[in-house]
């Protein structure tokens, strides 16, 4: 058990047991930072160096504010804390046997892993929508959404076939949680409150906006009163909103529903669910409902006592419902799997996870928001003020808090959404980048 590390870099006080987290999210960074003073060292590994809070990545898409705002490089975040290795790596591979990850910075060794890795889209096995839907996941495919909506935008006010102009202004976003309902809700105030004015030629009367839901409902989880007001809240906002409409595929111009008529668009913004990542279906290990790793109470991998599961990779169920894949799910595991880890390091018995469920929220644009909280529901001006400041406070560091807020408070009452940018240099409307990774339908106006 001496957790030395094969990469070459000596770790400082190399007695100490090895704690390798893998994923520097809301779970893993949670955790490196409460074992900032344990008897441990503490070596973090992400193929990013930033952590990322996506509950506003659709705020990014829409135009609304810059990546630097959401997005915190993780060596500024922790490297201060003496205990603590920060490395950029790609977890490829376990070599639970040896306790021992491959990365693509060289393998590591461990006393105690964490596996903090998240998740990916889930684009149910449908191809062509993994081919051409745009994702909002990560900080890429939010810019992506952006310089799409954007393009479409510069595309339409050049194009004389009305057709094509209705085509490239209807914006299909798939996935009635709380992703979709705000992205929906953003993306019809950026047009109609904003890209009106940028683009006077156009008529809004040939805008699109359609929230698809395959269930029958949008925002489950919330009650029956606040669904049907996030529904009059997006139709007010000229959003269509279809629920039973379940997208069996999408070419980059024509979406096809199960039941319905396919409707012409060149944008699918694809929020309709996520899966563990897709590295862990190689690990050899019990998966539970989308892929996510089965991990006993105490959050430990049942075969290996020495590896513990948090965050989106974990699959637990609690009074026989799994926990669900959210931040506070995520950040209350880091907490608990550090204090877990203490407690082995000086040989204590182990607690059992307990979530404590602080309530679910959604905005739907200016001052509308729906929030559950215990018994308490309610929505509108209030539930919207909440939405904010809970928000500005759990972004990391003042500044970012301090942007957000000037951001923010500049829109309300300006009606403005400063980083209207495609980028690079609008290159992308003319060439085209096509499908996720090669062809040419996502920017072009030809077929
Ligand atoms: C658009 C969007 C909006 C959301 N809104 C909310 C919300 O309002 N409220 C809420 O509670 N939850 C929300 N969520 C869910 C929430 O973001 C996740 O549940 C949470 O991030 C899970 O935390 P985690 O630590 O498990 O994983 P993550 O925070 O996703 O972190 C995983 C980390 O692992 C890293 N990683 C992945 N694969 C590898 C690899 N092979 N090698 C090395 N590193 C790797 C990633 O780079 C990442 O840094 C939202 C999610 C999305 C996508």
């Amino acid at each position: 058990m001496d957790g030395k590390m094969t990469t070459g870099t000596e770790i400082q006080n190399n007695k100490l047991p090895a704690v390798v987290i893998v994923g520097a999210g809301f779970g893993g960074l949670k955790a490196a930072r409460l074992l900032g003073k344990a008897p441990v060292r503490v070596i973090l590994l992400d193929k990013r160096n930033y952590h990322l809070f996506q509950p506003l990545l659709y705020q990014i898409a829409t135009a609304g504010i810059s990546p630097g705002e959401i997005a915190h490089p993780v060596r500024g975040i922790l490297g201060r804390q003496k205990n603590f290795q920060f490395h950029l790596a790609e977890l490829q591979q376990f070599d639970l046997d040896h306790r021992r990850v491959i990365t693509s910075a060289g393998s590591f060794d461990y006393d105690y892993l964490v596996i903090a890795l998240g998740a990916e889209t889930n684009h149910f096995g449908i191809e062509s929508v993994r081919r051409y839907a745009l994702d909002m996941k990560d900080l890429d495919d939010a810019i992506d959404i952006r310089n799409k909506v954007l393009c479409s935008f510069e595309l339409a006010d050049q194009e004389s076939d009305p057709a094509r102009r209705r085509e490239l202004l209807t914006f299909v976003v798939v996935g009635g949680g709380p992703t979709g309902v705000e992205t929906a809700g953003a993306l019809s105030e950026l047009i109609r409150l904003v890209l009106v004015k940028d683009y006077p030629a156009l008529d809004l009367n040939e805008v699109r906006i359609l929230l698809l839901e395959a269930s029958d409902q949008i925002l489950a989880g919330f009650p029956t009163h606040l669904r049907e007001k996030a529904v009059k809240t997006l139709e007010r906002k000229y959003v269509e909103v279809r629920c039973k409409t379940a997208v069996q595929g999408f070419d980059g111009r024509t979406v096809i529903l199960e039941n319905a008529e396919p409707i012409q668009s060149r944008t699918m913004i694809w929020a309709a669910g996520v899966r563990a990542a897709s590295l862990l279906d190689r690990s050899g290990l019990q998966q539970g409902r989308q892929g996510r790793l089965v991990v006993s109470p105490t959050l430990q991998l049942e075969q290996h006592p020495e590896v513990f599961v948090i965050g989106d990779a974990a699959y637990l169920e609690v009074d026989g419902q799994p926990l669900q894949m959210m931040a506070t799910v995520a950040m209350q595991q880091g907490a608990f799997v550090a204090e877990n880890i203490r407690r082995l390091v000086q040989n204590k018995p182990l607690q059992n996870f307990r979530y404590k469920d602080p309530g679910a929220l959604a905005t739907i644009g200016r001052n509308q928001a729906v929030i559950r909280i215990g018994r308490l529901s309610f929505s509108g001006f209030i539930a919207w003020l909440i939405w904010v400041v809970l928000h500005i406070y759990r972004l990391i560091g003042f500044r970012s808090r301090f942007l957000v807020l000037i951001n923010w408070i500049w829109d309300y009452f300006m009606y403005e959404r400063g980083i209207r940018l495609i980028t690079p240099y609008g290159k992308r409307c003319q060439e085209g980048s096509g499908e996720n990774q090669q062809g040419d339908l996502r920017y072009s106006s030809q077929s």
